[in-house]
């Protein structure tokens, strides 16, 4: 077999291959926030789905053509849509040497499966399990640089002073589409975590938990999946 190098951090060759990680939860379970603090640390690819899709209906192609209708409700876009667009951003080579961070994907089992088919088993699973009232909650609050896709949260993760004339409320973040989201959520995610099995690391939910204190368990996930391949 062909021996392969990688390159770390530091840009330096390695053997080592880089780890490939999912973070799943609910809706506004700070998925987004972590993936920040893990790419900053780790230096993956950062994939969001929800993010590529709505790349796709800013630019009017085809694959944003058919997801907006499905979104604009809080309904999953169709599998063979989303997966399409995953595994080609996947096969690029910035992924292959560098790990990748997928956020928002795998949301059914079929998806689940589509990656394990195609090779792309991911090394660990972050679970940010989070309680649907406060999901609730948070959604109420949040809101999004249109400049930079990053999210905030008027109370517990407020925006700069200088961008917050520019933030927006995603068109999906009402309540009743939350509680759509949260039903198609609790569909599918333990036929998603099954098919993962004793690759899943979950942060349980505290009240009063910081960011801050979430990303300090996310980052010694990463360190103890890492320390497995
Ligand atoms: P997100 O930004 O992850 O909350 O995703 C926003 C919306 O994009 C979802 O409510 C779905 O309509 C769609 N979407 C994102 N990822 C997927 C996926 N993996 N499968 C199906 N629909 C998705």
């Amino acid at each position: 077999m062909e021996h392969a190098c990688y390159r770390n951090q530091s840009n330096k060759m390695t053997d080592k291959r880089p780890v490939n990680l999912i973070i799943a939860g609910p809706p506004a379970s700070g998925k987004g926030s972590q993936c920040s603090a893990i790419k900053k640390s780790y230096g993956l690819i950062h994939l969001s789905s929800g993010d590529m899709l709505r790349d796709a209906i800013k630019a009017k192609s085809d694959v944003g053509i058919k997801a907006q209708e499905y979104m604009n409700r809080g309904d999953l876009v169709p599998d063979e849509i989303v997966e399409h667009s995953v595994l080609e951003r996947l096969q690029k080579d910035d992924v292959k040497s560098k790990g990748f961070l997928l956020d928002g994907f795998p949301r059914t089992a079929s998806q689940a499966e589509f990656l394990i088919q195609n090779s792309l088993t991911p090394d660990g699973i972050i679970f940010l399990n989070v309680p649907d009232d406060v999901v609730i909650e948070r959604v109420g609050g949040r809101r999004v640089d249109p400049v930079t896709s990053e999210t905030y949260h008027i109370k517990y993760n407020p925006a700069p002073k200088e961008i917050q004339d520019r933030l927006i409320i995603r068109s999906d973040d009402t309540e009743e589409k939350i509680k759509n989201r949260l039903v198609a959520f609790h569909k599918e995610i333990k036929a998603i975590l099954d098919q993962f099995d004793g690759k899943i690391y979950t942060v349980k939910y505290v009240e009063n938990m910081t960011i801050a204190d979430v990303t300090e368990q996310v980052l010694k996930m990463v360190d103890q999946i890492k320390s497995k391949i």
